[in-house]
């Protein structure tokens, strides 16, 4: 599959410990499109954020494999972004939007150039000198995908990144990340408990099953929108019943 960015293919793990063995995923299947935006929704503890960490290479798989289909043969560059910003308080927004850039000796002019762009872009070109505990809740996590962004990652590993936020801001700022994500052309594979989130943001839904995970169903996501705005997601007319298939997939699982 040539536009695939990465493939997992009958991929099984299990963590091991004192207690014994938990399997959290068994036979998981499945691709990702380059460019595409995969939502991933599944019963709590079904195995969502071990897909993540083993596609961040934080975890190995025990069985199956993980293929990545990157431009020139290299692997692709992934970025990886969690439900808590993890800004550090005793540096500056600026200190911490160039974090990784630091830490990878590549904060040259050019770099630093892109980052007050995006800074600007976001809305925070004024707070580059104030303390995260200074921002609003919305404001760190632009700062914190920032931050990822500018390690000009082609893959995005978004770990339920909103659900911090309170709903009004979840709104908002679920929709203005998606859309700069798009403006990359970044591909995103979104784990999220919010079916909302889910239909409104992505090309295409996947529910897994209860643990261990594979995948149960899929649906592909066409949404008929006035404007580009992903808050009148919610109004289109498919919506709704993208919405409640999803939901009864997903209920049928927790009994
Ligand atoms: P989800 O993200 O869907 O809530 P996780 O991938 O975090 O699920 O976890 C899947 C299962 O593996 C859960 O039952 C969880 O308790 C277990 N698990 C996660 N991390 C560990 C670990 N480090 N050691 C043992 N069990 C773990």
């Amino acid at each position: 599959m040539t536009d695939s960015i990465l493939k997992m293919e009958d991929v099984s793990f299990s963590y091991h410990n004192l207690n014994g063995e938990t399997t959290a995923l068994q036979n998981l299947t499945f691709s990702v499109k380059r460019g595409e935006f995969l939502a991933i929704v599944g019963p709590s503890g079904c195995g969502k954020s071990t897909i993540l960490s083993l596609l961040a290479g934080l975890l190995a798989p025990e069985e199956g494999g993980i293929t990545f289909y990157g431009k020139d043969g290299k692997k692709p560059g992934i970025g990886y972004m969690l439900q808590h910003d993890h800004l550090f308080e005793w540096r500056s927004i600026w200190k911490n939007v160039t974090l990784g850039l630091e830490i990878q000796h590549r904060l040259t002019p050019e770099n630093k150039r892109k980052v007050r762009e995006m800074l600007q872009d976001y809305g925070l070109e004024g707070f580059v000198d104030k303390k995260p505990s200074e921002l609003s809740g919305g404001m760190r996590q632009r700062a914190a995908l920032i931050r990822t962004l500018a390690l000009e990652p082609d893959i995005l590993l978004l770990d339920e990144p909103f659900s911090a936020l309170d709903y009004q801001t979840r709104l908002t700022v679920s929709a203005d990340i998606a859309r700069i994500i798009r403006s990359a052309q970044k591909t995103v594979i979104l784990i999220t408990h919010d079916l909302s989130e889910a239909v409104s943001l992505s090309d295409r839904v996947l529910v897994l099953t209860g643990r261990p995970a594979h995948v149960k169903a899929e649906f592909s996501i066409h949404l008929t929108l006035p404007d580009d705005s992903l808050l009148a997601a919610r109004k289109a007319p498919e919506y709704t019943e993208y919405f409640n298939q999803i939901w009864e997939e997903l209920s049928n699982e927790n009994n």
